[in-house]
């Protein structure tokens, strides 16, 4: 076999990220990917009916696009085109009401009311200095961040639990749900620690960055990567799932975008024990459970506001959001899940023909959750239905995906955890082992740079690059 400078297991973003870095350096690069075709989590396909383009995975890209890595790349050049829809996002209450958080904090304060003010203390931070504070957010925890004081800022408020936050600080429910929506990105229950960080760091990327999604799917940006990579002379090769790394040919360096699960099957025999057994400690959170639908026209919303939002959560007011977020960690399927909703179609005409349109939608539902499925189809298409009434007449077709469903196509879904092990204060810092350089493993120049290391889960390439530049110091000097 020939011989390379780095093989990368994996052809996710952070994986096609991890290769770009090194192919830069003028590496000879490969990356082996088991599907068929690039891009994990990054990929669109007509899930559907044909004429249908639907996000397989992420849809929403703020983290992509307020990435300090990602933003360094000639990806224009490839393709990649960004829409921002009117707002980023919408978080509809019942009789109609709806809030709204815009691209503009002062806007979103004034649409706040009596909790503007605070609004603008909590997030007037990422707004104003959004590249800063992604290059502290983005990266591990433990090293000295460039802003140690607006951090600290931002620790002091986001250490706590959301639910504590929200109730001492805001008034109204409006408010308080649109924080929690955003918090409940986490997967965790919104009684901890850190959530209120999570919430914090994505309403900021809406005000820093906007939370857009790419002109002809998600999977765009996939091809744009691959295409830098292929041109930087790196390679690519799909249908391969490895088992072993023996399989691989020889390289110095070796990048695994796989969760602590997978690198303990393919690397037992290069890791020793006491690193394994630190591997297999690592834990995984509830599961997503996703839907696509074919649309037969625009969702009716009932707040008009919603079919201008990028992202509309539907999960009513912050007590329900902590209920439906409680739920998966209690082995329950909540009664009204909370529903991360969007329509790609209402502001990209290729994905749906004529008149028609595309939904995409997940909830969160208990680790490796394996009950009827018509049942949680049931739940999130009535939460759906509760703030657009006529949605489900307007179904021609739909794609259920499970988790394990999902963990079937991306073997890195384990139990259909979508963020590569839970996201907790203890797995931030032991992300996947607590380590000063928690990208490198006890084999010389085998590296981990899946989102089961720093920052952890969501579309932004920093886990491949950070894994990168730790290779490049150490065994490419
Ligand atoms: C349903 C869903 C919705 C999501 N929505 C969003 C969103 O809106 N916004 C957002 O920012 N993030 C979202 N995410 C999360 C995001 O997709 C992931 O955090 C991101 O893709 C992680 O990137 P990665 O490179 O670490 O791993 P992955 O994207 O999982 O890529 C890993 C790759 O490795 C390959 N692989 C696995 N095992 C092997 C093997 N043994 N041999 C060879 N190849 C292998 C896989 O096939 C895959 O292509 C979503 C994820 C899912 C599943």
């Amino acid at each position: 076999m020939t011989a390379y400078d780095v093989v990368v297991v994996g052809a996710g973003p952070n994986g096609l990220s991890a290769g770009i870095v090194l192919a830069r350096e003028g590496l000879d690069v490969l990356v082996v990917e088991a599907s068929d075709t690039p891009g994990g989590g990054v990929r669109s396909e007509a899930l559907t009916l044909p004429g249908f383009l639907h996000d397989t995975c992420a849809a929403i890209l703020p983290m992509a696009a307020g990435s300090p890595f990602l933003a360094e790349l000639p990806l224009r050049d490839h393709g990649l085109e960004w829409i921002h829809p009117p707002f980023p996002l919408a978080h509809p209450l019942d009789e109609g009401r709806c809030t709204v958080l815009h691209r503009s904090l002062e806007e979103t304060a004034r649409w706040l009311g009596v909790d503007g003010d605070v609004w603008k203390q909590l997030l007037a931070y990422p707004e104003d200095a959004w590249p800063d504070f992604a290059g502290d957010v983005l990266g591990p925890l433990l090293r000295w961040p460039s802003h140690p004081v607006r951090l600290a800022r931002l620790g002091l408020q986001g250490l706590r639990p959301a639910s504590t936050l929200l109730r001492r600080r805001f008034a109204t429910d409006e408010a308080r749900a649109l924080l929690a929506g955003c918090a409940a990105h986490s997967f965790l229950s919104l009684d901890r620690a850190l959530t209120a960080a999570v919430g914090l760091v994505l309403a900021g990327a809406a005000h820093g960055v906007g939370w857009p999604l790419v002109r002809g799917g998600s999977g765009r940006l996939t091809e744009a990567l691959v295409a830098h990579l292929r041109a930087l002379g790196g390679e690519i090769q799909t249908g391969w799932r490895v088992g072993n790394l023996d399989e691989l040919p020889p390289s110095r360096a070796t990048f695994l975008d796989l969760t602590p699960r997978q690198v303990v099957t393919v690397a037992s025999g290069r890791l020793p024990e006491r690193y394994l057994r630190r591997l297999r400690r690592f834990r995984y959170g509830p599961g997503a459970f996703k839907i696509d639908w074919a649309l037969d026209g625009p969702v009716p919303w009932l707040a008009r506001d919603c079919g201008r939002a990028g992202t509309v959560h539907l999960g009513g007011t912050l007590r329900e959001i902590e209920e439906a977020e409680r739920a998966p960690w209690e082995g329950r399927v909540a009664e009204r899940p909370f529903v991360l909703f969007a329509e790609p179609s209402r502001f990209d005409a290729s994905r749906a023909p004529d008149g028609k349109g595309v939904g995409w939608g997940y909830c969160h539902v208990p680790h490796g959750w394996d009950g009827d499925p018509g049942l949680v189809v049931d739940r999130i298409e009535a939460q759906v239905e509760r703030f657009a009434p006529g949605f489900r007449d307007r179904i021609l077709a739909r794609s259920v995906r499970t988790p394990s469903a999902l963990e079937a196509a991306n073997p890195n879904l384990v139990g259909g955890d979508i963020n590569g092990g839970v996201q907790d204060l203890l797995q931030l810092l032991a992300r996947p082992v607590f380590a000063w350089n928690p990208y490198s493993t006890p084999s010389e120049g085998l590296y981990i740079c899946s989102s089961s290391t720093p920052p952890g889960g969501g579309v932004h390439g920093m886990c491949g690059y950070h894994a990168a530049r730790a290779a490049l110091r150490r065994v490419f000097r």
